[in-house]
């Protein structure tokens, strides 16, 4: 039914923002790849709007180059440039029908009529749209108003496809439910894009790589998988997913002292000065029964959610409170409760090191 866009490649080189004296944008490299989908995610304020809005021209970088395809698109105004936006307000034209919504933009690049009315019937079917298309947006669900402006949005077959927080305004159903249609409906029509989003769990979700950022500079890039198993960086270890942190100190080789102990640790240590922060996640901990592991604690407390248990530890013999996911068979089985006694060990092959 619908034709394959050609996704283009977008290489972004050295860009940086400032506002002022505020620096937003620390040289930004980055290269997305033909049909690629690739999340910006990262805290408030970290850049990743900016950098999105220079992608589409909106707002104009202080430096560096970027490059659509063979084309230098640094300088061209958003008019100029072969994208289709969405953003997380919608911002449909509410007196305008779901259909002269979609039909907009073909309208105005001169679109004969018959091609605009077979495009528009292709888009609404492609969002589920067919039994809307004579509402008005006022008259349609967040949800629904969002699927108009992503067909609207990819309306004229752009090459890259920008998409600002596009599901924070919708209830949880909807959000996943429409993160799963936007992803399937991307890798359909192979359209490159480019996704803003502060929720970790719809970046892995939806992402072939995730571009972690953090005051301005890229943190890492890499597959949801790589981001959560081989953090970067203790700020990628802790914003993306649960992790501990252990202060140790260096010794000799891959040897590190917490408290009183030492571990051997499998991933090479940073070259550091001073302390190294060992991390490792609550589903790598583990819990045994009271006497059989090598560090004793006591639990503080036991959180039931649902697929797991969230079991809050306090290690005996140094100052250190832990979180260990437990899945609930085994919690029955060690007999959890607060204030009981448990074992546990640190698995050295699940431990980052970051230098401190
Ligand atoms: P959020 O998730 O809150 O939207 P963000 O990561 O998208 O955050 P940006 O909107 O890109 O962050 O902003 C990055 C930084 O640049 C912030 O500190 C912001 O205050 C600043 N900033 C953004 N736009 C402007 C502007 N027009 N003038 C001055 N400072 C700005």
């Amino acid at each position: 039914m619908n034709q394959k866009t050609q996704g283009s490649r977008l290489e972004i080189q050295g860009v940086n923002k400032l506002f002022g004296d505020f620096c937003a944008l620390k040289d930004i490299n980055l290269t997305i790849e033909p049909g690629e989908l690739v999340c910006f995610l990262g805290p408030s304020g970290c850049g990743k709007t900016t950098l999105l809005r220079i992608i589409a021209g909106l707002e104009h970088q202080s430096g560096g180059l970027l490059h659509q395809g063979e084309t230098d698109i640094s300088l061209k105004p958003p008019r100029e440039r072969d994208f289709g936006i969405v953003f997380q307000s919608y911002a449909l034209f509410p007196n305008m029908t779901v259909i002269d919504n979609i039909a907009y933009g073909l309208r105005s690049i001169g679109m004969p009529k018959a091609q605009i009315h077979s495009r528009v019937d292709e888009l609404l079917a492609l969002v589920g749209l067919e039994d809307q298309a004579s509402k008005y947006p006022a008259q349609l669900s967040g949800g629904q108003q969002q699927r108009v402006a992503l067909a609207r949005a990819l309306a004229p077959s752009p090459g890259l496809l920008l998409l600002d927080e596009p599901l924070s305004a919708l209830d949880a159903k909807v959000r996943q439910h429409l993160r799963g249609e936007i992803r399937s409906l991307q890798k359909q029509l192979g359209v490159t894009t480019v996704m803003v989003t502060h929720d970790q769990e719809e970046a892995l979700a939806m992402a072939d790589r995730v571009v972690v950022m953090n005051n301005g500079v890229i943190e890492q890039v890499g597959t949801p998988l790589d981001i959560y198993q081989q953090p970067a960086s203790a700020f990628v270890a802790s914003f993306i997913g649960a992790m501990n942190f252990i202060d140790s100190a260096p010794l000799n080789g891959q040897r590190v002292k917490v408290g009183n102990r030492e571990l051997d640790l499998v991933r090479p240590l940073p070259r550091a000065e001073g302390c190294i922060q060992l991390a490792i996640r609550p589903e790598d901990v583990h819990l045994l029964p009271s006497g059989d592991g090598e560090w004793e604690g006591e639990v503080q407390a036991l959180d039931y959610l649902g697929a797991f248990i969230r079991t809050h530890i306090r290690l005996s013999d140094i100052e250190l409170d832990l979180v260990v996911d437990v899945d609930p068979r085994s919690a029955r089985r060690l007999d959890l409760r607060v204030g009981g006694c448990v074992c546990l060990n640190l698995p050295s092959d699940a431990l980052h090191c970051f230098a401190a």
